[in-house]
């Protein structure tokens, strides 16, 4: 089956890079793109009038949470604690576990909205949800890297204060065999459009063993990795206190810095002005080393962090990725934050562009996952191609698309969205999925976690306490 798309503007793939291409056409055969340039005339099955469209490849997250990302939601925002440097891990993220049958509800839910922002490819972090994130990921017809994640231990507080470990005797070794079946399995699984890879949870949850086993088991199954390292200014000191090193230097002293690997967040670095750690090398050492980092500005951006800086990390020549690791699951709101906190960190508006962010939304995220079949519209790329409306109040007026795209665009302008040529997205919906039931399912999810807070909590306090609404409650005379 031969498709020739005809749009208005076309982001295609040339010389290494994005082009803008006006007016331009696009042959898929299949599942794959055959041509791109500026008129075909050869033979096609059907053509598809995209006048008043823009052409883009799909985009790719290469760092989500989608089994739990909404049930955060309406509880965390605004929230911080001095005492762990604002960071939500040690004290709030305990509290968002739920169960299987809720977490796979809330993928549902958050790869809807992933197709809504034009996300074709996603890279999913779990720890008991990943045989069910397959099955959800397939039915929707997502392109999903499923990465189980295993640690050797936990973090918790018994104080709010006090960051502490509790280890499990096995080392997490047990886990990690798993976890390496789980990718045996399911790697190249529905037709290619389910892969797998390795995820040791967090640097500061695992034993040096645990990790140089995943670099061992990495190189031997040829996958990637991914972990959160440099996620909390606790996480670096922790890990300057038991090893001498920053977490940088630490994963390259295990081995798993490498062209494998993908590192969550990676914004506490040496030279980030919350760590006070002047020196060290490890811009140098990412960039060297062909790692690649998840950026994923949303989520700390909310708690008034950011990285310093993404135009600097760039200019490093490290290549960063983008994540929507939480809520809302819309890669077109975070290239937007992670332009603007880019200008911000270096007060400079003249960096973190839209070109820069939208690249690392597409070619970024296929580097990381070592895919040159992915985030372009190239003759022999995967058919992941998304069609965003120009005549809305987001896309119009028209000069530059990828600025409007950036800096202006709604999930509302998103209209189609192929992967490996398949419609996984149309007008704006996803085939087959109640929107408004999906909604009120996670709504009741969300309250049956919510009821669960006081138990979890380690001051045993209610919602309402850890989290106040945003005004008082209405006083009846
Ligand atoms: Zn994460």
């Amino acid at each position: 089956m031969r498709t020739l798309i005809r749009a208005r503007w076309v982001v295609a793939f040339q010389d290494g890079g994005h082009r803008l291409l006006e007016h331009g056409e696009v042959l898929v055969e299949d599942d794959r793109i055959a041509w791109v340039g500026r008129r075909w005339d050869g033979p096609c099955d059907r053509t598809l009038e995209a006048p008043e469209r823009l052409l883009i490849p799909g985009l790719i997250t290469v760092h989500s949470h989608a089994a739990n990302s909404p049930l955060t939601k309406s509880f965390l925002e605004d929230r911080g604690n001095p005492f762990h440097y604002m960071s939500g891990l040690y004290e709030y993220l305990t509290l968002t576990d739920t169960t299987v049958e809720d977490a796979l509800l809330a993928a549902r839910f958050s790869f809807v909205e992933m197709l809504r922002s034009g996300i074709t490819t996603v890279v999913e972090l779990g720890r008991l949800t990943a045989d069910g994130v397959v099955e959800v990921a397939a039915a929707l017809g997502i392109r999903a890297y499923v990465v189980p994640m295993y640690r050797s231990g936990r973090w918790y507080t018994p104080d709010g204060r006090r960051v502490l470990y509790e280890w499990s005797p096995d080392g997490g070794i047990p886990a990690l065999e798993q976890a390496v079946a789980f990718v045996t399995k399911h790697d190249g699984a529905h037709g290619g459009r389910v892969r797998a890879f390795l995820g040791p949870a967090q640097i500061d949850t695992c034993t040096p063993e645990l990790l140089r086993r995943t670099a061992a088991e990495a190189a031997r199954l040829d996958v990637r990795v991914q972990i959160h390292a440099g996620q909390a200014v606790v996480e670096f000191q922790e890990i300057a206190r038991r090893h001498g090193l920053t977490p940088v230097e630490y994963l390259h002293e295990v081995g798993l810095l490498n062209e494998r690997l993908i590192v969550g967040h990676c914004l506490y670095i040496a030279g980030h002005s919350q760590v006070v750690f002047p020196g060290g090398r490890d811009l140098e050492l990412l960039a060297a080393s062909g790692a690649h980092v998840a950026h994923c500005p949303w989520v700390f951006g909310r708690r008034g962090v950011t990285m310093q800086s993404y135009p600097r990390y760039l200019k490093a020549g490290v290549n960063v990725a983008l994540g929507t690791d939480t809520f809302p699951q819309d890669m077109l709101h975070e290239m937007r934050v992670a332009a603007t906190l880019g200008k911000v960190a270096d007060g400079d508006a003249r960096v973190a562009t839209a070109r820069d962010v939208f690249t690392s939304a597409t070619l970024g995220g296929a580097r990381a996952l070592g895919r040159d079949d992915l985030g372009r519209i190239a003759p022999g790329a995967r058919a992941d191609l998304v069609l965003v409306r120009l005549d809305s109040l987001g896309m119009a007026p028209v000069r530059d698309p990828i600025r409007n795209l950036v800096y202006s665009a709604t999930r509302e302008d998103v209209e189609t969205v192929l992967v490996d040529g398949r419609v996984v997205l149309e007008r704006g919906r996803v085939p087959g999925v109640d929107e408004v039931r999906l909604a009120r399912d996670v709504q009741a999810a969300a309250e049956r976690l919510w009821a669960q807070t006081r138990a979890r909590d380690w001051a045993g306090r209610s919602p309402d306490e850890i989290s106040p609404p945003s005004c008082p409650a209405w006083r009846d005379a």
